[in-house]
């Protein structure tokens, strides 16, 4: 008796060797049928004995390819159609195309094998791929994902790749970007203006140039790299120089994990983070010291060789440990298109090792780290992005534009939310070019009718992305507050909406519902009906507004115009400078101040007393800085940060961080009881909250909760009091997870019209 199946596989499932492995399932089982790439996932027919479709539909779930990630698997019963072979058939067209688009894929151990070994043809060729590996959303221009719609399509394979590519018991079959050093792509390297070699000889002079010191553009994935030699101080202090970057620490790539073990102490969560198979930047406690590479920081960003071409540099010479930062100026985006990174990074590379095959989109380094609870993304990009990361029941298809600072868009089609790779601050006008190409970009792929768009955007009327998105033609746009997005976005992650949660939402700066600069928010409530704000931090003022977020001892300003019995904080051993005097000046004679209520700014006043009285060169500067202080020190007595109403009070808490040090205690234990007082603080509040709505989940989400020793405390402090405890792990904590969370509440009707965001008042950002 024959039977038959109709089987299709929703996930990560084009791009990553889906259909071969099915072809291969289906001889192996004896199964007629065929397989296509349809636009609603993988979808195949199969007819032959009962058993051998069970074994099938079986090893379909356990043997799936390794880079695939199904999402689900829907079997239906058919009728047989006495059909005699098995058939991989062309892709077909039809409604929207929701199938995902696979992340990035780092070079596998066949392909790095026959790269490295002379007799085969592909033997030094960087752009060697297969089904297992190789680009992805970088070269995909349209779905579904076939060679036509990539970047690939300018090069007609040759009669060895198309060979390999029709062979079903190939591993490239149907590899889109399959190329041979005949028919593919070719590397050369430019200086001056002029190519001086191609191929082999390019990779070698540019590992030499390496050598040398040289500051290297190199093409790789998603945009161009800076790369030089991170054992050489004056190499890196050039690069430096030339970037415009003045202390932000820079990332390092080493060939394998064994390199990676001898700079960084990895856990094995660490081990399984850097070697996953997005291979993000993985922050870890540095075993050894590298001038200028992350100067005043206890940790190093690490990451593994992904492409062939990083394996050919470092096999062909290159230093063994390279700094491998995004090469841009200071915090324009990375550059991505040939023209413009030579137009862009003249003066700052001294050569550029460059690829024929043209970037489809740019797509930067993720970064992440092992957390206090479990693995946290600090940039959401290469390796991740395009994937879903929520499922959200929005028939319509919404987009959600995220924030102004680290912005990510958020696509939900079908009802599956697609999270943007991490875009940057959008006040760059080169990264609001990337924020509206960005937008285009996926609206296309997912061929989304603009007329059909539900638009949402945080509350705040002067955000670069509300104003363009109260632009676009959607039919319908609404407001999301900054601080319940936040939360959103991790209950989003856990696909919970129902359960009532205490939310904790502490960052350095969002709009509040009162038009205030809020940042230290807690809530109760879920995503299906919204969340209530409930407590916060004391209110204090930010002189000079958003200004005040780059001199911590103007925020300082504000919030210790509020403690009495300061010492003078001119004299030793606080010596502020007299931008503080300044600032207090305008506290007094209340011009050009504003309400905050932010967490980041608190931490950059206690930065402030302990000795962080310059500008800070990039955002987060000083709370990073006071917690790695912190953490040279044990573990210590809180100082008071009491909770009374609904006001967690800061007084106590700076009054003691001025106190002890003008008593001389150390630097680093003082910020300790400054970092255990506020985790106590916070703690206390929470459970009393918790306890009085019958409460037991904790979220807590917001750029304040990327610092780990807060984390840790907040750990410690709340699970014995059999409090669970939910972070974010699939999208940033900080501002690059707003896009999911505001896609999340407005799923379920929770936001504000956006007429009523024209309308607010206090412009906050405009006085910056
Ligand atoms: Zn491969
Ligand atoms: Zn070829």
């Amino acid at each position: 008796m024959r039977a038959a199946r109709f089987i299709r596989v929703r996930g990560v499932v084009q791009g990553v060797g889906f259909r071969p492995f099915v072809y291969r399932l289906a001889h192996t089982n004896a199964l007629a049928g065929w397989v296509l790439n349809g636009d609603q996932g993988v979808e195949m027919f199969l007819e032959g004995a009962e058993p051998d479709l069970e074994n099938f539909v079986r090893d379909l779930k356990l043997n799936a390819p390794p880079a695939a990630s199904i999402a689900e698997i829907e079997v239906a019963a058919a009728q047989p159609l006495g059909l005699k072979e098995f058939k991989i058939r062309e892709s077909q067209r039809r409604d929207q195309p929701t199938v995902r688009v696979s992340p990035d894929l780092p070079v596998c151990d066949e392909c790095l094998t026959e790269l490295l070994d002379s007799g085969d043809r592909r033997y030094l060729y960087p752009y060697i791929n297969c089904t297992n590996c190789g680009p992805r959303y970088t070269v995909i221009l349209g779905l579904p994902y076939d060679r036509p719609n990539t970047t690939m399509r300018q090069w007609p394979l040759d009669d060895y790749c198309n060979s390999e590519y029709h062979n079903p018991a190939n591993r490239r079959f149907h590899a889109q970007p399959v190329a041979c050093p005949a028919c593919g792509p070719k590397y050369y390297l430019q200086a001056n203006g002029e190519v001086k070699c191609n191929g082999e000889e390019a990779v070698r002079q540019a590992a030499a140039l390496l050598q040398a010191g040289k500051v290297v553009a190199v093409k790789g994935l998603g945009g161009y790299h800076l790369a030089c030699d991170a054992r050489n101080p004056q190499a890196v202090s050039a690069l430096r120089e030339r970037k415009y970057r003045k202390e932000k620490p820079f990332a390092l790539m080493v060939k394998d994990l064994a390199s990676a073990r001898s700079l960084v102490d990895l856990s094995a969560e660490g081990e399984t983070l850097v070697t996953s198979v997005a291979r993000p930047i993985v922050l870890a406690t540095a075993k050894v010291e590298l001038d200028g590479v992350a100067p005043g920081n206890a940790e190093l960003g690490i990451m593994l060789a992904y492409t062939p071409l990083h394996h050919l540099l470092f096999a062909g010479g290159a230093p063994d440990i390279l700094v491998m930062t995004s090469a841009n100026r200071s915090s324009e985006p990375i550059a991505y298109e040939d023209e413009d990174a030579l137009q862009s990074l003249a003066g700052i590379a001294d050569a550029f090792l460059m690829g024929e095959r043209p970037i489809a989109r740019r797509v930067d380094d993720s970064v992440a780290r092992v957390g206090t609870f479990g693995p946290a993304i600090l940039r959401r990009a290469r390796g991740y992005a395009p994937g879903a990361v929520a499922k959200l029941p929005s028939e319509r298809p919404l987009l959600a534009v995220g924030a102004d600072l680290k912005n990510t868009i958020t696509l939900v089609v079908g009802g599956q939310a697609f999270v943007s790779q991490h875009i940057g601050d959008l006040d760059h006008y080169q990264a609001f070019r990337a924020f509206e190409e960005t937008i285009c970009d996926l609206v296309s792929m997912y061929e989304v009718r603009w007329d059909e768009l539900f638009v949402v955007h945080d509350l705040h009327p002067q955000y670069a992305s509300t104003i363009h998105a109260l632009g676009l033609p959607g039919t319908q746009k609404v407001a999301v507050q900054h601080h319940r997005a936040h939360l959103a976005s991790v209950l989003a992650e856990h696909d919970e909406w129902e359960k009532r949660v205490v939310g904790v939402s502490f960052d350095g700066t969002g709009y509040g519902d009162d038009g205030t600069i809020w940042g230290g928010e807690i809530f109760t409530g879920n995503v299906r009906n919204g969340f209530e704000r409930v407590a916060h931090l004391r209110s204090a003022v930010l002189p000079g507004g958003d200004a005040a977020a780059q001199f911590p001892v103007q925020a300082a300003a504000g919030f210790l115009s509020q403690v009495d019995q300061l010492p003078d904080l001119a004299a030793a051993p606080f010596a502020f400078p007299v931008r503080y005097r300044q600032a207090l000046e305008l506290v007094h004679k209340q011009v050009r101040t504003f309400a905050t209520t932010s967490v980041g700014r608190l931490f950059d006043s206690a930065a402030a007393l302990l000795g962080f009285t310059r500008e800070i060169t990039f955002e987060g500067q000083a709370a990073m800085w006071l917690e790695q202080l912190a953490r040279t020190a044990s573990s210590t007595e809180p100082y008071p940060f009491p909770f009374a109403g609904e006001e967690l009070d800061f007084r106590p808490l700076l009054f003691s961080v001025a106190q002890d040090r003008l008593r001389g205690r150390g630097r680093n234990e003082i910020a300790r009881a400054f970092q255990r007082g506020l985790a106590t603080g916070l703690s206390d509040c929470v459970k009393e909250i918790s306890r009085a709505n019958g409460i037991n989940t904790i979220v807590l989400s917001g750029g304040v909760f990327q610092n780990e020793l807060l984390l840790e405390d907040l750990k410690s402090l709340l699970e014995p009091a059999h409090l669970q405890v939910w972070t974010n792990h699939a999208v940033p904590a900080n501002d690059g997870g707003i896009s999911l969370g505001q896609a999340a509440l407005a799923a379920f009707g929770q936001y504000h019209r956006s007429a009523e965001t024209a309308a607010a008042v206090t412009p906050v950002k405009s006085y910056a």
